[in-house]
């Protein structure tokens, strides 16, 4: 067979709204486009239910994938010039930056959670399982859908490799950051990609910067901050996820009971029994779910329909802050009320909490030391200083974990005062308390 590692006979280029150009000169490159799992990434959205809050986030983990690609050509295109680059090893990581999201499945972040998946198993299983992509890899020869899959994984060797795809500074964040921000249309989020990718350098196992690059690291790191409160944790977009992993909660248990749906969950039903194979979850994506949340308005069971129209249309839960500890004391009578006016609280009636750490070094004896690969800046006299000792701005963010905690309720059925006045007025006044 022959070995897939040639040139195009002409480059091609695609559009892109975040990096004008995205250049793909390498066979191996342009046929793993081609392939069936990864043109389902076109029907997987990148923020999953963002586009509720805001309109324009509808950009896919196709547009993404893309990008991370092309950041990390231009990176290795970089490094390529400073140090000897085995010219497998760029294919490899080429390859490994185009395929890292690949398996993502439609709103995986609730679907991860209800149905106790993880994509970065199916990214494996799709590198080195019957597919597609696996086929065109083998094409570079046997060991090269393990190198990929290694890479992605964080075990190959090579960890500058590794590094430039998932490390604080990574082709990865770069490119959401930049995209999120460009679709979302906030104004935080920028920064100076062209200048970071000049001023990085190839270090034995991470790239470092150059300290006179600095300000541009600290915009990269204040960008993810910003991007991380403003529109990644937006309470909204949190009510929508709320909402959908509660539909895929009572679905499941409605199928476990024998309920006689009028469109029976056939796409879901292997999750629900926890024997997914790859096939099963390769022809999930965004339309399918969505045509089941339609179809479900219309289901007979009241909290299905009601959550799936809600999801459908927007009608939303609200929230009120919350603290963990106040919250236990009024826990008891809040569901007691619920129950009254029947309303399930464990469907309407739910705290959702969202954590980051914005940046942060590794301290010796703690755990997760992966995460915490520090950026280093390379000083004029060749020594390396970790970033936050160099910069007051990270300095003051780093190692700063901040949690918050929602309350989420339907407060329109709780305002609806024909049915049970005295309890939803109890009940509104019992959360008011919660705030402040
Ligand atoms: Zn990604």
């Amino acid at each position: 067979m022959k070995r897939l590692d040639g040139k195009l006979t002409e480059e091609k280029v695609f559009k892109d709204p975040v990096h004008r150009y995205i250049h793909v000169n390498d066979e191996l490159i342009w046929e793993l486009i081609g392939t069936k799992e990864f043109q389902r990434l076109r029907r997987i959205r990148q923020l999953g239910t963002t586009f509720l809050t805001f309109h324009g986030a509808e950009h896919t983990r196709f547009n993404h994938s893309l990008g991370v690609y092309e950041v990390m050509r231009r990176m290795v295109e970089n490094l390529q010039k400073k140090s000897e680059w085995d010219p497998d090893e760029r294919l490899v990581c080429l390859a490994s930056a185009l395929l890292h999201d690949v398996g993502h499945g439609p709103f995986s972040h609730s679907f991860e959670k209800v149905f106790h998946m993880d994509h970065e198993k199916w990214t494996r299983h799709i590198i080195l399982g019957d597919t597609e992509i696996n086929a065109v890899l083998q094409k570079m020869g046997k060991d090269f859908p393990t190198k990929v899959a290694n890479v992605i994984a964080k075990t190959y060797d090579n960890k500058l490799l590794v590094s430039l795809i998932s490390s604080q500074i990574d082709a990865d964040r770069m490119d959401y950051l930049l995209r999120d921000a460009f679709y979302t249309g906030v104004s935080y989020g920028q920064f100076d990609m062209e200048r970071l990718l000049r001023v990085m350098r190839p270090m034995e196992d991470q790239a470092v910067f150059k300290h006179s690059g600095m300000h541009a690291v600290e915009d990269y790191i204040m960008s993810r901050y910003q991007m991380y409160w403003q529109v990644y944790f937006h309470p909204v977009t949190r009510s929508a996820e709320v909402i959908l992993s509660k539909i895929l909660h009572r679905a499941k248990e409605l199928l476990a009971d024998d309920y006689p749906f009028k469109i029976t969950p056939t796409h879901f039903k292997s999750m629900f029994n926890d024997h997914v194979t790859l096939k099963d979850y390769l022809k999930l994506d965004e339309s399918i779910i969505l045509y089941y949340f339609q179809a479900w308005e219309e289901e007979d069971d009241p909290i299905l329909s009601d959550l799936c129209l809600r999801f459908m249309n927007r009608r939303l839960f609200k929230y009120v802050e919350c603290d963990p500890g106040k919250q236990m004391v009024i826990w008891p009578e809040l569901k007691q009320l619920f129950e009254k006016i029947g309303l399930n609280p464990d469907y309407y009636l739910v705290i959702d909490s969202s954590s980051d750490l914005p940046y942060d070094f590794y301290r010796p004896g703690e755990k997760d030391k992966d995460e915490r690969v520090p950026i280093h800046l390379l000083m004029p006299n060749g020594e390396l200083k970790e970033l936050s000792r160099q910069s007051d701005v990270v300095e003051a963010i780093s190692g700063k974990k901040r949690t918050d905690h929602k309350l989420y309720f339907p407060k329109d059925l709780l305002e609806d005062e024909s049915t049970f006045p005295e309890e939803k007025r109890r009940i509104m006044s019992l959360l008011m308390s919660q705030e402040g």
